[in-house]
């Protein structure tokens, strides 16, 4: 087991590292093993901010962090609920992208380390069996007059791992095809990966758990993240916009999409998330985006996606998740009373309705 097995669980080098391991999964769900704590978290994490990485990464260790990987697939087994296996995938996959992005990058810079923790598009196209179907576009001087490096990749795999509801430009009328080869883009490509990833987490989810002392030694966890499920409500809707009051990180990252900056897969889910939170519609926030880089239809299949089809929405991360993430900035005495984005809006609502009221005494 080592540090990138940890880092991407699901490849079958990780599943193989677990197998040959002399740990048995019944004996870890019935010790206190950390590992178990950490599956745990990671579910919760997927059912409620689309992301499995921990809060607190310093606490495991690497066999912590691989065996919760098993761990996270039987509590989601046991839970038996669709929108767990959506989520618990979708989660996994956002995860894993933020994560080989960063490793792809470092590569790029030449800075990648020898060591086994980080991973390159090789592996990643190897691992998915796409090294035949995905090559850089032949025609080097073409790809340098173009705005961004390219690949073609098959048409069959094309099809098989985008959708059309991403958006027009995943539309085939809309690509560049020939020979049997689309045209992609270095970010698309990415996209098509997280898919890959998306689809391999949730293969053979939910699966039957036979051995009835596993599902007894969590039986406490299962009933907590089915809770955790059923809760998913509108969590702190305000239905009132009022920009001046957001909390200090929201108003960071409002005026960062404002500019055009580019923002991190959290940093736009911690985002959007809020402003469906105070009660925003898609347009709305589809509108806050606009000068963003990011394509339109993007933004309204992830605002789409951050509320299930019974109207429920993911919370927006917490004030501790957001300061792991980087993204709590501009602190001010409110945030002290608080521990999250959302009670921060309500109380800095509250306090602007009694002042009007003593204004008005
Ligand atoms: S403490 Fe919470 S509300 Fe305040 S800036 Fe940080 S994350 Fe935002």
């Amino acid at each position: 087991m080592n540090a990138r097995h940890a880092r991407y669980p699901f490849f079958a080098a990780a599943r193989e590292a677990v197998g040959q391991s002399d740990v048995a999964l019944s004996e870890l769900v019935t010790s206190d093993d950390p590992a178990v704590s950490r599956g745990l978290e990671r579910v919760e994490r997927a059912l409620m901010a689309g992301t499995v990485e921990s809060e607190t990464p310093g606490e495991w260790t690497a066999r912590d962090e691989l065996l919760s990987y098993p761990v996270a697939r039987i509590l989601v087994s046991l839970i038996d609920a669709p929108a767990a296996v959506r989520k618990y995938a979708h989660a996994e996959a956002a995860t894993a992208y933020d994560r080989f992005t960063e490793d792809f990058e470092t590569s790029d810079d030449g800075l990648k380390s020898t060591g086994t923790t980080t991973v390159e598009l090789d592996d990643f196209l190897t691992e998915f069996e796409l090294t035949d179907d995905v090559r850089p576009e032949a025609d080097a001087q073409a790809a340098a007059t173009r705005r961004d490096d390219a690949y073609r990749v098959s048409l069959g795999s094309y099809l098989t791992l985008s959708d059309p509801d991403w958006g027009k430009r995943w539309r085939l009328v809309n690509r560049e095809v020939a020979d049997g080869e689309v045209r992609i883009i270095r970010e698309e490509l990415y996209e098509l990966l997280r898919e890959a990833v998306r689809r391999q987490v949730a293969e053979g989810l939910p699966f039957v758990v036979g051995d009835d002392a596993i599902a007894e030694a969590l039986d406490a966890e299962v009933d907590s993240l089915r809770g955790l499920l059923a809760d998913r409500k509108p969590v702190g809707r305000i239905d009132t916009v009022v920009p001046d009051l957001f909390p200090p990180c929201m108003k960071h990252l409002l005026e960062r999409a404002g500019r055009g900056a580019e923002l991190d897969h959290h940093s736009r889910f911690a985002l959007t998330a809020f402003l469906t939170g105070i009660g925003m519609d898609t347009d709305e926030i589809v509108a806050v985006y606009r000068q963003s880089a990011l394509d339109e239809e993007e933004i309204r299949y992830q605002t789409e996606y951050l509320r299930d089809e019974a109207g429920t929405q993911y919370a927006p991360p917490s004030c501790a998740t957001m300061v792991a993430y980087g993204d709590c900035v501009n602190t001010d005495e409110r945030c002290e009373t608080i521990t999250h984005p959302l009670a921060y809006y309500a109380r800095a609502l509250n306090d602007e309705g009694e002042r009007g009221t003593n204004a008005a005494d």
